[in-house]
């Protein structure tokens, strides 16, 4: 049973004696707070914190990480709160220790093994400092050591989650020893027969073995000392959990096990090169087996584990593995980012350890002057999972999105019902809006209603592809049926005017023949075609009629119209006749001007200028090709505004120009501030584009006239819409 008095014992070694009382008055602290609890083994509570700070200075942390395990279940299980742990131990402490309640409170969903990975990249992701990660992981070793003293089943429960979340953790942080120990620990609770069985058959040999290993380590060490390299040569059994992992995946039984030992070369030198030069030492007096060479040293793991690996045939016929490293590599090997914090005390400053951190800054991309631990480590973070945050579904299950994901992106994980009926989201019980940024931890709920529909505008916030596809899925269905309906109104009016019946022609022989002409496979096919205005409903219409019907539609159609008013709207489609048409009055149009069709829902064709932004948002798919075809006198109108010198008969000028061009007016409005400039709007009846240019450079040249400019839309609009006016000059 470890007490305090070990604990500043070793402690001493490398802090301060200012950092030792802190330490001391932490112990003190968290024995009067656990005073009458007990762990289930019967012992005083207060030996699991000990044993956490123990862990913690083996690792040499920092004072802050070992006062945090000291302390690191007061808040969660006894009366303290962070506001008494920041008063008497500070800042620092505090957010450790609230750290670690909060992780405390993660909870594991059913499906453990799917969410695993989540899992461990939440908590590395909630895990501000890596330092609340590293007490966890110790809070997890302890817990782990004792773990007979809970009921089976929890015992079962907590070491899959040992295995699945906190051993890789601690791998990917690098700290060997601690991935071994939970790997072990966790395999004994969770196949004890396997376990003991495997301990039992390693025992058995381990004698025959002892002596097989001093041997081949006494051959290795003698060939590379015969080359002038000097380091240590290490022989150690693999972990059991190792060598039942490799049975299981190659299928093999024990007695097949070659490797049971994994010899090590650790340099006295800290020279990348010598790594090589020993691995030729190796490679020159035994037979490397094909395949098994792998360099972590020119590519290291993602945990920034580097050593050279490779199988030989050894000195006894038997298969060796054998990894060579620097004297560095090793101490990175066996702490990982526990190792960092030594150096980061300054304790030990050499050239070479300088050189350790800068190559870690390097990995991980940080800047050469960070300013503190906790900055080295959210860029660490970032390094390690730079995009993604992880998100809880009301049932607790986690699920990880890209960052930027908003809940439309979460609604469409769940279900593609779920994402197209959804109308708003709550996170952590407040209500969001649907451009919400989801933000790591965050648990949301999604608020559906039947009969929603997704919204184009969704397209602009979600990032995952499936909501993506989705949402463009079902634009692609509801606009298709809305081509569908103006395909057939279009072509249903076509055959009135013909005296045609519809529904008769449409289940004609020639209608199928006409699909089958054109490829299509049923009647909405062909709507949605002319629909979109690919295919004319006069090109339907000529195959039903003869050549003399046409002549006399033509005839008979004349008189139809009503006298004085035109039904031409000056617009020619391509390929599509007596489609409603109207001039959009986000820009409104002259002749003269580029233009493009819209097919709107139902609605008839819009016709917006080229360039206008308002159409250039809109779906692509549902665009026409239309053009200016003007048979009769038509006029169109157009806004204009000048900005003038506040002067008398102003408005007089400006009419009496506007009138010799033969143009109308439909209102004017002139705003003067006193002793400003005026400005003058005009809405006008107007030709076309030539006329309105003829009218612009009339203005330009009366005097006191600054500005001209042609307001697209209403100019109350334009004067909200700022950006539209600019998007338009040109
Ligand atoms: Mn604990």
């Amino acid at each position: 049973m470890i007490r305090i008095t070990d604990i500043l014992d070793k402690t001493h070694e490398y802090l301060s004696p200012e950092d030792l009382e802190m330490i001391e008055k932490a112990y003190i602290f968290s024995a009067a707070v656990h005073k009458d609890q007990k762990r289930l083994s019967g012992e005083p509570y207060l030996i699991h914190p000990l044993e956490v700070a123990g862990i913690l200075v083996e690792m040499k942390l920092d004072k802050s990480a070992i006062i945090t395990g000291l302390l690191h279940d007061t808040v969660e299980d006894t009366l303290t709160t962070i506001e008494q742990i920041k008063e008497d131990f500070g800042e620092e402490v505090a957010f450790l220790v609230e750290g670690l309640t909060k992780i405390s409170k993660i909870r594991f969903g059913s499906q453990i093994e799917r969410q695993a990975e989540n899992f461990r990249k939440m908590m590395l992701a909630m895990s501000s400092d890596i330092r609340i990660l590293i007490v966890k992981l110790a809070d997890r070793v302890h817990n782990m050591r004792t773990l007979e003293y809970q009921p089976k089943d929890k015992q079962r429960f907590i070491a899959r989650e040992t295995l699945e979340v906190y051993a890789p953790l601690a791998s990917r942080l690098g700290i060997n020893w601690m991935k071994m120990e939970l790997e072990d620990l966790s395999f004994r609770h969770l196949s004890p027969e396997e376990y003991f069985g495997l301990l039992n058959k390693v025992a058995k040999k381990k004698e025959e073995r002892e002596e097989y290993t001093e041997k081949v380590k006494r051959i290795i060490q003698e060939k590379i000392e015969g080359y002038e390299l000097k380091g240590r040569v290490d022989g150690r059994p693999k972990h059991l959990y190792s060598i039942y992992e490799k049975m299981n995946e190659q299928h093999i039984n024990f007695d097949e096990v070659y490797d049971l030992t994994a010899f090590r070369i650790i340099l006295d030198s800290n020279e990348v090169k010598e790594c090589y030069e020993v691995l030729s030492v190796i490679h020159a007096n035994w037979k490397p087996v094909p395949g098994r060479f792998k360099d972590y040293i020119a590519m290291p793991k993602a945990n920034n584990y580097r050593s050279l690996h490779t199988t030989v045939i050894g000195p006894y016929g038997e298969r060796v593995e054998v990894q060579i490293r620097t004297r560095e590599m090793h101490e990175w090997a066996e702490k990982g980012i526990a190792a960092h914090w030594r150096y980061k005390e300054g304790k030990i400053s050499s050239d070479e350890d300088e050189g350790q951190i800068e190559k870690l800054r390097e990995l991980f991309e940080v800047q050469h002057e960070h300013k503190d631990a906790r900055e080295f480590m959210r860029n660490l973070k970032i390094a390690l999972f730079p995009d993604e945050v992880y998100i809880f579904t009301p049932h607790g299950d986690v699920k990880s999105f890209p960052k930027g994901a908003t809940p439309v992106d979460f609604a469409y994980s769940v279900h593609t019902d779920v994402g197209s009926h959804c109308i708003g989201a709550k996170v952590n019980r407040n209500i969001v809006s649907l451009k919400y940024k989801l933000q790591n931890g965050d648990t949301v709920e999604i608020l559906t209603q039947p009969g929603h529909h997704p919204s184009k505008d969704w397209l602009k916030y979600v990032v995952t592809s499936r909501a993506q596809s989705k949402i463009k899925q079902w634009i692609k269905t509801e606009e298709r049926g809305k081509s569908i309906a103006i395909g057939r109104d279009v072509l249903e009016r076509e055959f009135k005017k013909n005296h045609l019946t519809f529904k008769k022609i449409v289940k004609s022989n020639e209608f199928k023949e006409i699909l089958s002409d054109q490829s299509l496979g049923t009647v909405d096919d062909l709507m949605a075609l002319i629909g979109y205005g690919k295919i004319s409903a006069k090109y339907i219409i000529n195959h039903f009629i003869n050549e003399e019907e046409k002549k006399e539609e033509d005839i008979s159609a004349k008189p139809k119209k009503k006298p004085g008013v035109t039904s031409d709207t000056g617009i020619k489609i391509t390929g599509v006749d007596d489609v409603m048409v109207r001039f959009a009055k986000c820009c409104s149009p002259l002749p003269g001007d580029d233009i493009i069709g819209y097919i709107t829902r139902g609605r008839g064709i819009s016709v917006h200028v080229s360039n206008c932004p308002i159409v250039q948002e809109m779906d692509p798919e549902r665009l026409v090709e239309v053009r200016w075809n003007i048979k009769q006198k038509q006029t169109f109108r157009a806004n204009i505004r000048l900005v003038c010198i506040d002067k008398k008969g102003l408005l007089s000028d400006l009419s009496s120009v506007i009138s010799s061009l033969g143009i109308n007016i439909n209102s004017a409005n002139i705003d003067t501030i006193r002793g400003e400039n005026a400005t003058c709007e005009f809405e006008l009846d107007i030709n076309d584009l030539d006329q309105f240019n003829k009218l612009s450079s009339a203005f330009r040249k009366i005097t006191g006239v600054l500005s001209v400019e042609r307001v697209r839309g209403t100019f109350s609009d334009s004067r909200k819409k700022d950006y539209l006016r600019n998007a338009f000059k040109s």
